[in-house]
């Protein structure tokens, strides 16, 4: 006998003796040629799982180590919970769009949900620290008040993005940016954390607007602006 199914005989002897211990079959006299025979048959069966299960491992291991180039995005859920292991599944989408990117022709899709995922997963970043150092004390999402409040402190970067405009600044947080572009920026985390905290899904209401707005007439009917 295979010295693979050989090793397997001790466990498919058991099992095929089990047969005459069934209810329906307990009061049958064993034959102990038949139990082996049908050992032999389950012993077979059993090295056959063991082989697919040692292939699933290998090819799971191969399509795991390519999502580990990927990084966060091969561990983030379609939730933007960042998983402790790569996602198999996620990994056949993210080389699909990495070779689209690749040959420049990444379909609208792709973009969109690169843009989903990436939105997700900043967000989980933002809003831990965000949480992190208190600023979720106190807050009341179901608040009109608190919510008109978030909204004037987006408004806030925005005016101080003008200011920066205005006065030709650089950030003072990151002085070798613009702070132009850091209070768009500080505006965009703010939208994060609220989108967050009120359960909105803006990243998804970005993208369908998008497309609505690519429907709409030149300059939108004839405004002047
Ligand atoms: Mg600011």
């Amino acid at each position: 006998m295979n010295q693979n199914i050989e090793k397997w005989m001790p466990e498919a002897r058991q099992l095929a003796a089990q047969c005459w211990c069934d209810p329906e079959t307990e009061n049958r006299t064993m034959d102990p040629a038949l139990a082996e025979a049908a050992a032999k048959r389950i012993a077979a069966w059993m090295q056959t799982a063991a082989e697919f299960s040692n292939n699933e491992s290998f090819y799971r291991g191969i399509v795991c180590k390519i999502g580990e180039m990927f990084g966060v995005e091969a561990k983030t859920s379609d939730d933007g919970s960042v998983q402790q292991d790569v996602l198999a599944l996620k990994v056949p989408e993210l080389v699909a769009d990495l070779l689209a990117a690749h040959r420049g022709v990444a379909p609208r899709e792709s973009k969109e949900r690169a843009f989903l995922n990436g939105f997700s997963a900043m967000t989980d970043l933002t809003y831990k620290t965000h949480v992190d150092k208190g600023w979720t004390n106190g807050a009341d999402p179901e608040n009109l008040h608190w919510r008109g409040n978030q909204f004037m402190l987006m408004v806030g970067e925005l005016a101080e993005g003008h200011e920066a405009l205005r006065k030709g600044l650089m950030d003072d947080k990151l002085p070798i940016r613009l702070g132009e572009e850091v209070e768009l920026a500080d505006c965009i985390i703010r939208i994060m954390n609220y989108s967050r905290q009120r359960g909105l899904d803006v990243a998804s209401a970005l993208v369908e607007k998008a497309r609505f707005n690519e429907g709409r007439e030149f300059m939108h009917g004839g405004k002047k602006f």
